[in-house]
């Protein structure tokens, strides 16, 4: 018996298969999908079994054998092998880099980042990787060279000398063996031991090691204890689940509305005919759609079959994943991305194991290995965050309709807004649209209103806050109300500039201003992490006439904290950083009934509060000057989402929008809540750019540290998809990325817009492979982006 392997490395052939022989005492073991070590040249390397067969077609005593496989049960599912083939081609990635990309971190093959295209140096993890890590192992205790081996992991931080690579949590207990202690010499030491052992029988005769160090015995009394028989060391495997501790109110269904009805009994016709039907459900924020998802899943647990729920991040919607664990209690699985690696396995073997029949999770959940599914659901569809940005660079609906065809089970879109592209499909058929256009709980109507910033600047308020602002907020103080308030981030930040000359100081290595962080008194680039003091002087001019300008979260909660004497929940990068904040200051708000929630785009959301009566988004343009075609359909869904927030309950709601753009559509139409104008006119603009969903696009993204090689490279890419296309297509580029310069690389781009071309997976296959050599060569590095969702 044979087996075809897809081995953990990067060679120039990139998607190769290997063969490798099944050894006689592996043969009723070895299945597809399992994870194998193998010879590889001189190294020992990790690979997965894609193929098992009798034959080969060259000579079978050349092939060598598999080493041993490292695992009981297959890891991935026929299936979701065919769906990673399936992936590579689609959006022109390795074969490797799918299979690792659906399977947990603690399974890949340890040098996965070193793998990376867009990582040079591969001699390291290919040390790192023969080394063939027992299932538990302290990096600490390794050898010197092992270390070597680790330091570029240690320096890109996805390893720390304390990380653990394990599969369980194994904890450590002390555990008393024999109840009676008759002490003997030295009695200072021997009294120690007794307390000790006192200690220990205290705690049900068995106490967490870290427990009995912390209370001031040495872990030479221990020793000692156990020498003697007294005390015994055990192991404990525990399973790490993180919501294991809380409890959760059981949650009856309700019984829906007509609306619900109608989507719901469609819906569910797909599931009992087995149709692999795509719905598109369009409800409006508050109508209920999360009440649809509960009883599909329900309906589908009937079945005997699962489901797949996807969120655009779970942190944000802690009240989500609530809803999920009181609905469907220990049958519920959330992959979350707060978990350690230790314990996304735990969560993943338990869904691999059949014992989640439900999985909440993120993007890489649609990954997750559920057989017999019955519905996909992908909530807040239009959510840029369901689309990869690292290779293999997916998007989760892709994905999820693939897997629905493979199991003939429906997929839900759920959005307020849907992405133009997915309304369109609705419009010529191809997704079947579903209407909810009621709030679900509250007939109550909620005003939005727009104030015009620089009107309120010409009569004197240059306050943040407008004065109908002000007024409203003040009035929901008075009535015990509460007020979100969005300080919008994106295309929006806080610099420091010259007063005399006008002069920004920017990233050395980037071409960008640097952002102002007023907690660390500290300059900063996001995109490469270059820190700097604040500037005294101006480095153009030496002026010392230096300011800031922008205005942060931080700066607002000082500015309402003055205004309205109150205290304020802030929600931004910097107050969640810690895992669990989010849900944290989420449940401050509400418990504590603090009058207003400041926050960056990250409360706009799934926050469903009944008393929050009142929604003010403090800049809502500054989304449209970002430099992406999507900009206004970007700020259509964000105002969108936001306003949602407001009475979703008995009370009625108000929603305020202060811009200096008051007359644009994407703010005008978000205020009157027209999708349907929104679409229409946001298509028009599209149809005459020539852009999604009118065209698909391919985004080209060269980088190299000279300017140089880009144009070089970027001409080449450029004649080879001229000669292979059709003279339809349209080829924009190439041209400098928006931002030219990130690390020290330059990035050039060329964008390929297309309605139909029969041989483009080719040739981008034929580039990718080109430059992918190259890369070796040149450290030069190209990223092809299929349906991307930032130009
Ligand atoms: P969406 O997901 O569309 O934003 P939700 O499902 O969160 O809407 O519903 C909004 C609120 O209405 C929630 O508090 C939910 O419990 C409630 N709700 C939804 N459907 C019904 C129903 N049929 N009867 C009573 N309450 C409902
Ligand atoms: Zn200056
Ligand atoms: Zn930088």
């Amino acid at each position: 018996m044979f087996a075809s392997v897809i081995v953990s490395i990067t060679a120039s052939d990139v998607n190769k298969i290997f063969e490798y022989k099944i050894p006689e005492g592996l043969t009723d073991m070895i299945k597809v999908g399992h994870r194998v070590v193998v010879p590889f040249g001189p190294r020992q390397i990790q690979g997965y079994v894609v193929d098992i067969k009798d034959e080969v077609d060259y000579d079978p005593a050349r092939i060598k054998p598999i080493i041993r496989a490292l695992d009981v049960e297959p890891v991935l599912t026929p299936e979701l092998i065919r769906l990673a083939g399936h992936l590579a081609d689609h959006y022109i990635a390795s074969y490797i880099s799918v299979i690792e990309t659906i399977l947990p971190a603690a399974l890949k093959s340890r040098s996965k980042k070193m793998l990376s295209l867009d990582n040079p140096g591969g001699e390291a993890s290919l040390t790192w990787q023969g080394m063939n890590l027992p299932p538990e192992v302290e990096v600490k205790k390794l050898s010197t060279s092992q270390l070597a081996a680790l330091k570029p992991f240690i320096a890109s931080g996805e390893v720390t000398e304390k990380t653990v690579l394990t599969q369980h949590t194994k904890q450590k207990y002390a555990r008393a063996l024999k109840p009676t202690f008759a002490p003997r010499g030295d009695f200072g030491r021997a009294h120690k031991q007794l307390e000790l052992l006192d200690f220990i029988e205290q705690h049900d005769e068995h106490v967490l090691l870290s427990v009995v160090l912390e209370n001031g015995y040495t872990a030479g009394t221990v020793n000692e204890l156990v020498k003697k028989g007294y005390v015994e060391r055990i192991d404990v495997v525990v399973d790490r689940d993180p919501y294991k501790s809380r409890v959760f109110e059981e949650d009856l269904p309700k019984a829906l509305n007509r609306e619900q009805q109608h989507a719901y009994e469609k819906i569910k016709h797909a599931v009992d005919e087995d149709i692999p039907e795509t719905f598109l459900l369009h409800g409006v924020t508050g109508s209920g759609k999360t009440e649809i998802y509960l009883q599909t899943i329900a309906h589908v647990l009937d079945k005997g079959r699962t489901a797949l729920m996807l969120v655009p991040e779970i942190a944000l919607t802690p009240q989500m994943v609530n809803r999920f664990k009181a609905r469907f209690g220990d049958e519920v699985a959330v992959l979350h991305s707060g978990l350690s690696h230790g314990e996304k396995y735990d969560e993943w073997l338990k869904v691999r194991n059949g014992g989640a029949k439900v999985v909440v999770g993120a993007r890489s959940s649609v990954f997750a290995p559920v057989e017999k599914l019955g519905v996909i659901i992908i909530d807040e569809e239009h959510e840029t965050t369901y689309k990869q940005q690292d290779r293999p660079m997916y998007h989760a609906a892709e994905v999820a309709k693939y897997r629905s065809r493979y199991y003939n089970c429906p997929v839900i879109l759920g959005s307020a807004t849907p992405s133009l592209e997915s309304y369109a499909r609705s419009e010529r058929g191809v997704y079947t649209r579903l209407e909810l256009n009621h709030r679900a709980v509250t007939e109550a109507l909620t005003e939005t209103k727009i104030v015009d910033m620089s009107i309120e600047h010409r009569n004197g308020n240059i306050s943040i806050v407008s004065e109908a602002l002000k007024e409203a907020i003040e009035e929901r103080i008075r009535h015990g109300e509460q007020t979100v308030l969005l300080l919008n981030r994106r295309g929006y930040a806080n610099f420091q500039i010259c007063q005399s000359c006008g002069h920004v100081p920017n990233c050395p290595n980037c071409d960008i201003s640097l952002t102002y962080h007023k907690a660390q008194f500290s300059l900063m680039c996001h995109y490469c992490g270059y820190e700097d003091a604040v500037k005294r002087e101006c480095d153009s001019c030496g002026s010392d006439e230096v300011t800031f300008r922008g205005t942060g979260t931080e700066k607002v909660e000082e500015v309402l904290k003055d205004m309205f004497n109150t205290d304020i929940v802030r929600m931004d990068n910097d107050t969640t950083r810690r895992k669990g904040m989010h849900e944290k200051l989420l449940n401050t708000f509400e418990q504590n009934e603090i009058p207003i929630l400041l926050g960056t785009q990250m409360i706009a959301k799934g926050l469903d509060y009944p008393n929050v009566t009142l929604v003010g988004v403090l800049n809502a343009d500054t989304m449209l000057n970002i430099p992406d075609f999507r900009a206004n359909e970007k700020t259509y869904q964000l105002l969108t989402q936001v306003a949602g927030r407001a009475g979703r309950h008995e009370l009625s709601g108000e929603v305020i929008f202060q811009t200096y753009n008051p007359d644009h559509y994407a703010i005008e139409l978000a205020r009157s809540n027209d999708y349907r104008a929104f679409y229409d006119k946001e298509m028009a603009f599209r149809r005459l750019a020539r852009y999604s969903p009118y065209y698909f696009h391919v985004l080209f993204t060269v980088s190299h540290e000279t300017v140089q090689k880009c144009l070089e490279a970027t001409t080449h890419i450029h004649k080879m998809i001229v000669d292979n296309v059709t003279d339809r297509a349209i080829i924009v580029g190439p041209s400098p990325s928006p931002i030219e310069r990130i690390n020290n690389q330059f990035r050039f781009q060329i964008l390929l817009k297309y309605k139909n071309e029969p041989n483009l997976l080719e040739v981008l296959h034929e580039i990718n492979l080109h430059y992918n050599e190259l890369y070796k060569k040149e450290k030069l590095s190209l990223k092809i982006d299929v349906d991307p969702k930032y130009i």
